[in-house]
């Protein structure tokens, strides 16, 4: 099956004793048993599995090429799970402008379980070689990175790593496997913030895993439910609700994208722009090679570089709506420093360029023309 067709049946069966066509919410805890430990269908009790949230787990394993997917309470609660892998005194190299949330996780909840980890500029893929030890399990991309939309290699990192014994992990919100499948890649595990594009609603927060192979997949699944994190019958079904129409939405998202960041660059109040598919970006070569379109992200900062603006500019826009999150129909706005990325102290914010007159956009699915016409008047 190619990508278009996975989305709508990617691991997606009829329900077999109504021919329902679309997978039930099976709104169950526990599944009756023939004979104690017998299972009628291999269903015992839904923190280890659920039918609903068994559909959304084959439909992401099809869409990201993988052997395996498991869905989870949020994003965070995926990240989790993945560094549960890991023991104390393995190390962990990450890259160097991550999401808020993924940073204070890292920092401020496993760096005390004596797990190490190193930020890193992933620009030069071969710097990281210095960085490399033996006692490195894991190294933890994001890209395009969010807010600055900085581009990661994925392939070139998982080639340096090939044959030591060190897990790739890809945090694929951004992207979604519509733009990029960081397994074909050669990533062992891709990971999203369901909340996002694949949920693409704004209408429930959920985590997705996907592992390379059924190995790995198993061991996650081990620690998804020794630990528990999983995502409920009724938010599986909106998320896999949302998958079906990820390829229509993707497209859209793109274009806009790239008409916002034209529009952006154009004006005069503007200084810089952040997006992939801008001629402009540092990247745009490995961009053109690693993503299929550019998505609907677009960071900026002003000519003037003063916070008072950003916040100004952030009040006036009538069709962006101003708040946290990303992905949706609906087209966001976000200040990072005071919204997303406040849980990052001000000095090392300040040392990624995360700076005070900086705004995120998440370029919604609406016309471009209204898009425009408010960014326009809210930058007047
Ligand atoms: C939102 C987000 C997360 C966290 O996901 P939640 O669903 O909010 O827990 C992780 N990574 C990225 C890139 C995100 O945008």
């Amino acid at each position: 099956m190619k990508f278009n067709t996975k989305v709508i049946h990617g691991g997606q069966q009829h329900e077999p004793h109504t021919g329902s066509v679309n997978v039930p919410v099976f709104l169950t805890s526990t599944f009756a048993q023939k004979s104690p430990g017998q299972l009628k269908a291999g269903y015992e009790y839904s923190r280890g599995a659920n039918p609903t949230r068994q559909a959304l787990e084959d439909a992401l394993a099809s869409i990201e090429n993988g052997a395996r997917g498991l869905a989870f309470g949020s994003g965070l609660a995926a990240i989790d799970c993945v560094l549960k892998l890991l023991s104390p005194g393995d190390e962990v190299i990450a890259v160097d402008d991550l999401y808020g949330g993924t940073y204070r996780m890292f920092t401020r909840l496993f760096d005390k379980y004596q797990i190490k980890f190193s930020f890193v500029n992933f620009d030069e893929v071969d710097t990281i070689k210095d960085v490399i030890t033996d006692k490195t399990k894991l190294i933890w991309l994001e890209t395009p990175t969010n807010p600055l939309m900085k581009l990661v290699d994925i392939k070139a990192v998982t080639d340096l790593v090939k044959g030591k014994n060190i897990l790739v992990a890809v945090d694929n919100t951004f992207a979604t496997p519509y733009i990029q499948r960081p397994i074909d890649l050669g990533a062992d595990i891709v990971m999203h913030s369901a909340t996002k594009y694949l949920g693409g609603h704004s209408d429930v927060v959920a985590g997705a895993l996907v592992a390379k192979t059924p190995e790995l997949g198993e061991q996650l699944h081990f620690i998804q439910f020794a630990s528990g994190g999983i995502l409920g019958p009724h938010d599986s079904y909106l998320v896999l609700r949302g998958i079906k129409t990820l390829s229509l939405r993707m497209q859209r998202h793109s274009e806009n994208g790239v008409k916002v960041a034209e529009f952006l660059e154009n004006h005069p109040a503007i200084d810089k722009v952040f997006y992939p598919g801008s001629k402009n970006h540092p990247q745009y070569e490995l961009a053109k090679k690693q993503m299929a379109e550019f998505g609907g992200m677009v960071s900026f900062t002003f000519k003037s570089g003063k916070k008072e603006d950003a916040i100004k500019f952030l009040e006036k826009l009538k069709v962006f709506t101003l708040a946290e999150s990303l992905g949706g129909v609906e087209s966001l706005a976000n200040h990072p420093a005071l919204m997303t990325h406040a849980s990052i102290p001000a000095d090392k914010r300040a040392e990624l360029g995360i700076t005070d007159d900086l705004v995120r956009l998440s370029a919604g699915i609406e016309d471009i023309e209204d898009l425009i016409a408010d960014l326009e008047q809210a930058l007047k």
